[in-house]
């Protein structure tokens, strides 16, 4: 496995792998890897011929009051973690080698950017947008596995690359959680015992709903809804944002929604979690 910190070398390498037939997969993460990231890394490997995973903590879709400084890192462990996990390349990229002093150009995507997390973190889209649109850029790769534990995110990319004709194709794999049922990530590091046991009440509440709503029952979604409010603020969380949206648009549902995404972005102490359910009817 190579590690690879200069963006220009990775691209020089990439093209080359190209030209001489080579496919190319990555897996986009900012490290402090888990067994959600490494689930996407198993979905990519048989996928293409090379396996590249990124690992670059993005100061640009970060907000000045965000933690960019704290975000944890253990890069001896990531690189254990790819290894064992059949990656053939690290990208480790540092923010001034991703990011000269006057950059000016920015990926933008103006529609499903707008609800649910981009409400409180207005910049954030346009910050994973461009560095994800460089990643592309940087390893030519022919297809990109992102997780729906992002689903925002996901629908994003998606939309970004079908606007912008990007040669790639987008998979979106399942969200892994953990024994307690917490979705996986990085930033469940920053709480505390009591925050954890708390933090429960997220995914105790969503797979509750989804159970509910399963199989039809649309008409219950804003009592729904309030129950996990409830449930949550009463785990001590502070809510940002409880929605149920069309699935694909992120829309109002409409009797066109054949999926409904209810998602969640609530306070523990200082640490801001998110989670998601989907649930999908008529098939
Ligand atoms: P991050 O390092 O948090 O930026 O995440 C990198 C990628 O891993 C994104 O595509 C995430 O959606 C995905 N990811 C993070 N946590 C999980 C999880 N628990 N299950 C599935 N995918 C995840």
């Amino acid at each position: 496995m190579k590690i690879i910190k200069s963006p220009k070398e990775l691209q020089q390498e990439c093209l080359q792998l190209r030209a001489s037939g080579k496919t190319i997969a990555v897996v986009p993460t900012m490290g402090y890897l888990h067994a959600g990231h490494i689930s996407l890394v198993d979905n990519a490997r048989n996928r293409a011929d090379i396996l590249i995973v990124t690992i670059f903590v993005n100061p640009t879709q970060f907000g000045p009051n965000e933690d960019l400084d704290k975000y944890p890192r253990d890069f001896e462990n990531d690189c254990r973690l790819c290894e064992a996990s059949g990656a053939d390349i690290i990208f480790s990229p540092e923010a001034d080698g991703m990011y000269s002093a006057n950059h000016s150009t920015w990926v933008m995507e103006e529609q499903l950017s707008l609800p649910l997390c981009g409400k409180s973190r207005p910049i954030h889209f346009r910050g994973v947008c461009t560095v994800v649109a460089k990643l592309f850029n940087l390893t030519q790769a022919n297809v990109a596995v992102f997780g729906r534990k992002d689903a925002q995110q996901a629908l994003i990319i998606r939309r970004m690359v079908r606007d912008l004709d990007m040669p790639i194709e987008i998979i979106v794999a399942p969200l892994v959680r953990d024994k307690d049922n917490v979705a996986l990530s990085s930033r469940n590091r920053y709480l505390s015992e009591e925050e954890r046991t708390g933090a429960t009440s997220i995914s105790r509440s969503l797979l509750q709903a989804e159970a509910e709503l399963s199989g039809g029952g649309l008409a219950k979604v804003e009592a729904v809804k309030q129950d996990v409010v409830s449930l949550i603020t009463a785990g001590g969380g502070v809510i940002d944002y409880v929605e149920a949206l069309d699935a694909e648009t992120l829309g109002e549902i409409s009797n066109q929604t054949t999926g409904v995404l209810l998602a969640v972005a609530a306070n523990f102490g200082k640490t801001r979690l998110i989670d998601n359910v989907l649930i999908e009817f008529n098939k």
